[in-house]
């Protein structure tokens, strides 16, 4: 029995593979566009193409894990839905590969997986209480307690970019108001950025963009607060600042001993969200609890769904036996 691993993050943009062994390597990579508008039919026919070509025709693997968007049910591996992939809905993943590829399969949120990543081979080896969160298009994380993923009654644990912080904040894609995601992702600096824009405030963005106020980057926010803009400056520290009140909720909810954040906006603008981050926390955290908790940076980029889809496949093999 061979102990290699297909690990598959299925995303609305694209469908990465890779080929991992026990230890966290990745021994072979594939990726292709999800293309998503074609259907769930050409979208699990690319899925099961990615699988074969890490994997090569025979596929003597362990088995395959896969990481994917939207509320699921992790047991019985249905995506309930997925926001960026139409028509898949209810749809019957773990079943469908097995079936199509012969060899166990298990599905998981990929926020979720990408904690499970980080905790067994990046920035949370060693600690037994971790909560990861994702900082990017949207905000999304997985709860690490007792060195195992935490999934809730129906396996929906761990949104964390859906915590309200604001009652009369913006609204956010998910029909509520105030959530976290609506207030610190990528969409929302921008957001922030256009308005105060629009609003008449003084900034250096405005001679960037001009009157193209669609051309706003969170690339180009950033580089402007690094440059001591006014503005840009103030949009990094409020992001900061929720995203520290954010953790100050898990901390007091889960008494977690690490925090580690990834994705675009958090790897990118660190510098510009840590100062603010920690001072939220330190505000507003019972001394007691926030005593000793550390924030890191995450250390495995986008290889964290893979190995964390990788890593949920043996682990739930073994509960299997
Ligand atoms: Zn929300």
């Amino acid at each position: 029995m061979t102990d290699r691993i297909v690990a598959v993050d299925l995303g609305g943009t694209q469908v990465r593979a890779a080929l991992c062994d026990r230890e966290g390597q990745i021994l072979k990579r594939a990726a292709q566009p999800a293309n998503a508008t074609e259907g769930v039919a050409a979208v699990f026919a690319r899925i099961v193409a990615s699988v074969r070509e890490v994997a090569g025709d025979q596929l003597r693997v362990r088995g395959i894990g896969v990481g994917a968007p939207g509320p699921l049910d992790p047991w019985r591996g249905v995506i309930l839905q997925a926001p960026n992939l139409p028509g898949m809905t209810d749809f019957p993943m773990k079943a469908r590969l097995e079936k199509e590829l012969g060899a166990p399969a298990f599905v998981g949120n990929d926020a979720n997986l990408a904690a499970l990543g980080e905790h067994r081979h990046g920035a949370g080896q060693g600690v037994a209480h971790m909560i990861y969160m994702t900082i990017s298009t949207g905000i999304g994380g997985g709860i690490i307690a007792d060195n195992q993923l935490y999934l809730g009654w129906r396996g929906f644990a761990g949104e964390v970019g859906h915590q309200t912080l604001d009652a009369y904040g913006p609204r956010c894609n998910c029909g509520n108001v105030g959530c976290l995601e609506a207030l610190a992702a990528g969409p929302a600096l921008v957001r922030y950025a256009r308005d105060a824009l629009r609003g008449g405030r003084d900034s250096k963005l405005r001679a960037q963009v001009g009157l193209h106020l669609d051309q706003l980057t969170g690339a180009m926010i950033a580089q402007a607060a690094r440059a001591g803009d006014g503005l840009a400056r103030e949009i990094y520290e409020r992001a900061g600042f929720f995203i520290g009140l954010g953790m100050t909720n898990l901390l007091h909810n889960f008494d977690t001993e690490l925090f580690v954040l990834g994705g675009g906006v958090a790897i990118h603008a660190w510098d510009l969200l840590y100062p603010p981050m920690l001072a939220a926390l330190d505000k507003y955290a019972m001394p007691s609890m926030r005593h000793g908790v550390r924030v890191a940076p995450a250390q495995l980029g986008d290889d964290a769904g893979l190995l964390g889809a990788a890593a949920w496949v043996n682990e739930q093999m073994i509960n299997d036996k």
